[in-house]
């Protein structure tokens, strides 16, 4: 069942997603070597908190059963997505993607931006700029009367085109009242497929990209996803509503960019 938003819908999501962008900037400020991704969390916890909103990850129940236990997720290296904040220092040379979600006024808020830790090598770099120009080429797709297919095909194509994989296991969603709806959002698919895109229809795109194959493992904390070849993957994620013409981003790495400075990819 998908839901359609009304305008005023809308502009609840929109409010939740950008505090998800400002949560996330101000993860930004303190990423560098010897940061842990738990004091990641416990900064983003606490601002999400004092906006008045609740990490909807927290508590959240996945596939196996475990209550997810932190308020965003911290995927290092070749963890793909949601890695669980832990104690363990960044490093100069990571990247670490970082997943936040937030519930506000009953609608949430969805986004995710792949960060670098210090200066990562040049073909880490690349593989940051194509899944971030992949995330907004579906973005161009997002709009009322193409289908999902389209949105699908865009990412996965740019991003084959330089023989990275694209991960299947792991899509991108509706997003309302619920952090998860209908309908998923494969990085993988056919063009003029699929249900047709509405007007309201609002959707996280979520580019999971690999540098080696598109292969993944569950890690044994069950919730930690990461390539089975050990190399890197990155995550960039906007909720976007459909429109006519063009689609509007609810999310913004605005904030963050602001905060990356120069340095950002
Ligand atoms: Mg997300
Ligand atoms: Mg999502």
């Amino acid at each position: 069942m998908i839901y359609l938003k009304t305008d005023d819908e809308i502009e609840l999501l929109r409010q939740s997603n950008l505090l998800v962008g400002k949560t996330l900037a101000e993860v930004a400020k303190l990423i560098r070597p010897g940061v842990t991704t738990r004091q990641l969390d416990t900064i983003a916890e606490q601002y999400i908190r004092d906006n008045g909103a609740v990490p909807t990850f927290k508590g959240f129940l996945g596939p196996s059963g475990i209550p997810f236990p932190a308020s965003i997720c911290t995927s290092v290296n070749g963890q793909v997505v949601h890695g669980i904040p832990n104690d363990n220092p960044l490093e100069e040379g990571d990247i670490v993607s970082v997943d936040c979600g937030t519930f506000m006024n009953g609608f949430c808020g969805d986004s995710a931006y792949t960060f670098c830790v210090g200066e990562v090598s040049s073909e880490v770099l690349q593989l940051l700029r194509t899944t971030k120009e992949a995330l907004y080429l579906g973005i161009e797709k997002a709009v009322h009367g193409n289908r999902l297919g389209d949105i699908s095909y865009a990412v996965e194509q740019h991003c084959e085109a330089q023989s990275y994989g694209v991960v299947r296991e792991f899509v991108g969603h509706g997003v309302g009242k619920n952090m998860h709806e209908d309908p998923a959002v494969p990085n993988y698919g056919r063009r003029g497929t699929g249900v047709m895109l509405k007007k309201g229809m609002c959707i996280a795109i979520e580019p999971m990209i690999t540098m080696g194959d598109r292969h993944i493992l569950l890690e044994p904390d069950g919730w930690s996803v990461r390539t089975r070849d050990g190399k890197y993957a990155a995550h960039y994620e906007h909720t976007v509503a459909i429109g006519k013409g063009e689609a509007e981003i609810l999310s913004s790495f605005r904030y963050i960019e602001e905060v990356l400075g120069e340095n950002a990819i």
